[in-house]
């Protein structure tokens, strides 16, 4: 062995000595961390042993899949080294690997990487294959867009090109890499629909090749399903490994795995414990990987069985005096979807969720105004909404727009929680990433000692925020229409749709809300508000092309002092171009502005002054386009923190033109700013003829939410 490797073993021996014993922590990425300093490519000298050598990666599941194949490989009679504890960048793969001793040879390998740290791997580690179980839009702060990542993954493929990728074809996402790439693909689906009830919001279903919209001929969930580009005739590839026959018993999904890589098809017979899709797919992408590794997997049934959820997943915990509470991690909307669904399932009472904008988790929220939270209306008697974390005033927020008719309180923790959770009852306590090991390690603590707080009498006042206002007389109501929400929809764009319909209903103006999907006619005639969302280059190429032949109806509205808030990509097209390096995106010409993508993006909480409103505007901005304003165009506002705004230079943020607010901000724009809705309302109803003085609401959980973004965004 090299001396610099043998080196790089003894120093992180030595770190993980000093962190475990000295510090009293687990030794997490330290040790890697080291070893990368002293061999930069240690990943590569442990791993050229291993084998078979396995790298799962995708946005959900990587840990759950992960841990099952390598106790798959285990079950094969292999000795394995593999980063359980979901340290997942490359520096916990080198601790895996250093700490794993000397007896490398012999062993087989499986690491769960990060997707961006997939092209420090794979080079280096060359694995004999990629499991990419899937990609949906997940900490966008840090991903920049999902295009992007794509980018990565497909060239760290082309680094290592006889690892072989084993990918979920159901998700065209994932099937545009493996279009992409030379590598052998081996694609993995459920082949028959589910029939259960699709997203409200998925991440792009636009053709890798031609940018068309795909038809699909079903969907399971976010973008996964059966797909076909009508105008190339790119489709779902065929299927190497397909999971058939599934359904849901009491016990849990089964279905056949048909592994059908060869002529005579071997069927394996799979029951899960798991109630959950999302589940099918992760038994699925481990089985595949198992056997794509040349195992014959008899053993795969008996080691599902045994298989334990890392760190408190899905476990339910008992509290000795017959209340039990289930703890879910659930870090971007298609996860937090998924639990919706198991609540249901259960008709939960009582609910704990729990935020945190670490930099784990990003530090963007509006994520959460694309969960399905609306779906909870269906619950027979929800008692109780508790909200915890850094940033769980945007959550208690998301909460009172969906109405769900039971009290919002804001929580401390877990135990501060079970205040309110009476005897014999069930809280489904849902966390995202970091907020998530706090809330199990205090169910632990709990359940062991017995100490849960005793139950008090729960919060009785309801969250709804009606006032007490005279109908607003309109010969018909407040037409609000939400353009392409099946294209512009990165960033929670639903809130603002929300915090409009809400905001006017709560004082009796009746509003109707109008979708206007991709490919339908757009009829402006009759519209108050227009809103138009932020979206990533792809999505918003494809709805260029489709607002092309409706400028006319566009500008016209525009021209008659019409109402419209635009969102950064959204904001982009009304101008006149955006220029993504060589490719340009014409735009529709109807405000003077100009953008062109940086080499680097601009994201980040801002604030910034406008005369729209008292308070100072707050949001999050992430985008590569730098936009510059005509001369004769004002901004909406200035900004607060200096490197923010249009183009991060002239402190100018968005534009003001009559009725039209564009803006780089989400998170989402309105619902932190009611102020912003509404001026917007009362400009509406001021061009249709029927100024009123809003009627005050109570904004007091929204002013939560704006002050914590606002401090974050200034520091103070
Ligand atoms: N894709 C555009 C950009 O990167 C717009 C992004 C957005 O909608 N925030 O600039």
């Amino acid at each position: 062995m090299k001396l610099r490797v043998t080196l790089a073993r003894l120093a992180a021996d030595a770190a993980h000595w000093g962190t475990t014993r000295l510090l009293h922590r687990g030794g997490g990425n330290i040790p890697g961390t080291v070893a990368l300093r002293v061999d930069p490519n240690v990943v590569g000298e442990l791993s050229a042993a291993l084998s078979p050598k396995l790298v799962v990666t995708g946005t959900n599941g990587k840990t759950t899949t992960t841990g099952l194949l390598a106790d798959a490989l285990a079950g094969d009679g292999h000795d394995v080294v593999c980063n359980r504890a979901g340290n997942n960048m490359e520096s916990g793969i080198a601790a895996a690997l250093v700490l794993a001793g000397e007896k490398n040879p012999g062993r087989a390998g499986c690491f769960e990487c990060d997707e961006l740290y997939t092209v420090r791997v794979l080079p280096k580690m060359r694995p004999d294959a990629l499991v990419l179980l899937n990609l949906f839009r997940d900490q966008l702060d840090r991903y920049g867009e999902i295009d992007h990542t794509q980018d990565v993954i497909a060239e760290a493929l082309r680094r290592s090109p006889a690892t072989a990728l084993v990918f979920n074809a159901d998700d065209p996402l994932c099937a545009a890499i493996a279009d992409r790439v030379d590598n052998i693909g081996l694609p993995f689906g459920i082949d028959e629909p589910t029939d259960l009830e699709a997203d409200r919001i998925s991440d792009s279903r636009f053709c890798a090749r031609c940018n068309a919209p795909l038809d699909y001929e079903y969907v399971h969930y976010g973008q996964l399903g059966a797909y076909r580009c009508p105008e190339c005739g790119w489709e779902r590839p065929g299927l190497a490994f397909a999971a058939v026959n599934v359904t849901l018993t009491c016990g849990g999904f089964e279905f056949d795995l048909e592994d059908r890589r060869s002529a005579k098809v071997v069927r394996h017979h799979i029951r899960t414990r798991y109630s959950g899709l999302y589940m099918v797919y992760n038994v699925m992408a481990a089985l595949a990987g198992c056997l794509a590794a040349g195992n014959d997997a008899a053993r795969f049934q008996e080691v599902l069985d045994a298989y334990e959820p890392a760190s408190g997943r899905g476990k339910v915990f008992s509290l000795g005096d017959g209340r039990e509470v289930a703890s879910n991690l659930a870090k971007n909307p298609t996860g937090f979807n998924r639990m919706i669904q198991q609540v249901r399932a259960e008709d939960g009472r009582y609910l704990a969720l729990f935020l945190n904008d670490n930099d784990a988790d990003g530090h963007d929220v509006s994520w959460i105004w694309d969960i399905d939270l609306e779906r909870l209306h269906d619950l027979s008697d929800l008692r109780l909404v508790c909200v915890g974390g850094t940033r769980r005033e945007d959550m208690a927020v998301r909460v009172k727009y969906a109405e769900l008719g039971a009290p919002i309180v804001l929580v401390e923790s877990v135990e501060d929680a079970l205040r309110f959770v009476g005897a014999g009852e069930k809280l489904h306590a849902i966390a995202n990433y970091t907020a998530f090991p706090p809330v199990v390690a205090e169910l632990e603590r709990l359940s062991k000692t017995g100490s849960a707080p005793a139950a008090q009498t729960p919060p009785t006042t309801p969250s709804a925020a009606v006032v007490d206002a005279a109908s607003v007389a309109l010969d018909r109501p407040l037409r609000i229409v939400h353009l392409y929400p099946d294209a512009l929809n990165l960033y929670g764009d639903g809130g603002n749709i929300a915090s409009l319909s809400k905001r006017c209903t709560w004082r009796g103006i009746p509003c109707r809300v109008d979708q206007v999907l991709m490919g339908q006619e757009l009829d402006l005639s009759d519209a108050d508000v227009v809103l138009l969302g932020g979206g990533a280059d792809r999505d918003q190429l494809a709805v260029c092309r489709e607002l092309q032949g409706q400028r006319e109806t566009l500008a016209a509205y525009v021209a008659d002092g019409g109402v419209l808030l635009a969102i950064c990509g959204g904001y982009q097209l009304l101008g006149h171009s955006y220029m993504m390096g060589a490719e340009q995106v014409e735009g529709l010409h109807i405000l003077d502005l100009e953008t062109v993508a940086g080499s680097t993006r601009l994201i980040g909480n801002v604030a910034i002054e406008s005369p729209v409103c008292d308070a100072p505007i707050v949001g999050f901005e992430n985008h590569a386009g730098r936009t510059v304003l005509g001369a004769g165009e004002c901004p909406l506002g200035r900004a607060l923190v200096s490197g923010t705004g249009n183009n991060g230079q002239d402190g100018n943020e968005g534009v003001l033109h009559d009725g039209v607010v564009g803006t780089y901000l989400h998170g989402p724009l309105l619902p932190k700013n009611p102020g912003v809705t509404d001026w917007l309302i009362s400009r509406a109803l001021a061009r249709r003829g029927a100024p009123v003085e809003l009627a005050p609401l109570d904004d007091a959980l929204e002013a939560a939410a704006h002050d914590v973004a606002m401090r974050i965004a200034t520091g103070h």
